[in-house]
């Protein structure tokens, strides 16, 4: 709060007669010289003043003195009436920042909204009044500056929104086309053909694909056969590339990454946009408290010299992402895996270790050995084994588990898994035991929520 300079010397001129006569200086003669206390100059004045930096003194217990125009030291004062050296500016920005946003004047274009968490809650809560989901969220403007202004501080706008008591299920959900827009089943292929090649698919989409993208539930495949049916219909194997958590993985080398983060209890995010103002996904995200940069992760699907024409075309966009991720070095850190390298022709035990060099450096795993089962999907394995899975839940040798029940205890997987193949009833039927209750809801709630997460 200290003003050093009390009094500035000033020379009569026609401009400045007026001002300090008014003030009650007596004139003497044009030219000549007078001196001004500094509380009359005026608000614009240049004139450079000596001040002491208050921080430097109540922080760090040493006298600073500095020179600066007084048009400068009162705007500076606005809002906080503390004086700052050139080193301590940050600090006293801090505190103004901190001041407005207490007194509600800090406005969304000003520096340092976002970083306010509270307003980071307005601001999803704004989105959703007005959008109502976050569909298309990176489609607009508006969405994409919340989704990036959000994910710098390690949390998504879903989160948030949680936090602000919207129902994810009900609220937040894609809108579904009406039952009647695929009545005819030429239009369904024609749009999962459609899927294959804008996404450029080697595989079949699966369900849950499907449904995401043409917004449509599970009544609809129903209604022309089923999706084996219909991948039939369009000459395709039908592909599953769900990994342990439900997420729906765009390759093997994908998903057997992924199951290896969940038996490591590793948290992820899949599908973020590293990258502000370009389309491009990356295939893991770790978000790592006290770390400025965000780790992400890559598995690559192609071998770098690959010679297919597949392969050539996907190396391409390959080096477009690695440049970008040299570009964002400061923001963002890379894990690149190499799938085939990783994955092909290896034991189960060279795919661990490989995983292991690949992700300990970032997040010190203790490198649980995982079970082969938990990083073989629950496809690949029989009924019998799936029927053997279930029973270990059982208190009733008669009986399976009830549903959920498995769900709790973490055995949803080998739950999902069953269910694509058989109703449960009929499961229980061909092991020669019962169930307690009619299963029917499951679809409806956990597979909607998930689709949302994918
Ligand atoms: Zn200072």
């Amino acid at each position: 709060m200290v003003l050093l300079t009390k009094t500035l010397p000033m020379r009569w001129n026609s401009n400045n007669k007026k001002r300090y006569v008014d003030l009650n200086y007596s004139f003497t003669k044009m030219g000549e010289e007078f001196e001004v206390k500094v509380e009359h100059l005026p608000v614009h004045a240049k004139n450079e003043v000596k001040v002491e930096c208050d921080y430097c003194r109540d922080i760090k217990g040493v006298i600073n003195h500095f020179s600066k125009q007084f048009a400068n030291y009162l705007s500076e004062r606005k809002y906080i009436p503390k004086d700052s050296c050139e080193e301590c500016k940050y600090i006293k920005m801090k505190e103004n920042k901190e001041y407005r946003q207490e007194q509600g004047i800090l406005t969304k274009d000003d520096n340092g909204w976002w970083t306010f968490r509270e307003n980071r809650l307005l601001a999803v809560k704004e989105y959703l009044e007005k959008y109502h989901n976050f569909e298309g969220l990176l489609k607009n403007k508006e969405g994409k500056k919340l989704y990036h202004n959000i994910i710098k501080f390690q949390e998504l706008p879903q989160n948030l929104a949680i936090e602000l008591g919207y129902d994810l299920e009900n609220e937040l959900l894609y809108k579904r086309k009406p039952q009647k827009y695929y009545e005819n089943i030429g239009k369904l292929i024609r749009d999962i053909q459609k899927i294959i090649d804008e996404n450029k698919l080697e595989f079949f989409p699966t369900v849950g694909m499907i449904m995401k993208e043409l917004k449509i539930g599970h009544r609809v495949l129903k209604k022309h056969g089923g999706y084996i049916e219909i991948s039939r219909k369009m000459d395709y194997e039908p592909q599953n590339l769900v990994d342990n958590s439900g997420f729906v993985n765009r390759s093997k080398y994908e998903r057997d990454t992924a199951n290896y983060l969940i038996a490591q209890n590793l948290p992820y995010l899949r599908e973020q946009y590293p990258f502000e103002g370009y389309s491009f996904q990356s295939d893991f995200t770790f978000l790592v408290k006290g770390n400025p940069r965000i780790i992400h992760g890559e598995v690559w699907g192609f071998p770098k010299d690959s010679t297919s024409p597949r392969g050539i075309k996907y190396n391409i966009n390959r080096k477009i992402k690695e440049k970008l991720y040299k570009q964002y070095n400061e923001e963002i850190e890379l894990i690149s895996i190499e799938g085939p390298e990783t994955f092909d022709k290896k034991t189960f035990q060279q795919i661990q270790e490989n995983l292991f060099k690949k992700f300990s450096p970032f997040f010190h795993l203790p490198f649980e050995q995982v079970e082969l089962e938990l990083l073989i999907p629950t496809e690949d394995m029989s009924d019998r084994e799936l029927f053997e899975k279930v029973m270990e839940l059982s208190d009733d040798e008669e009986y399976l588990p009830e549903t959920n029940y498995l769900k709790e205890s973490g055995y949803g997987r080998y739950y999902n898994q069953i269910i694509k193949r058989y109703k449960y009833e009929e499961f229980a039927r061909l092991f020669g035991k019962r169930v307690r209750y009619k299963e029917n809801s499951f679809w409806k709630k956990e597979k909607r929520i998930e689709f949302f997460y994918m």
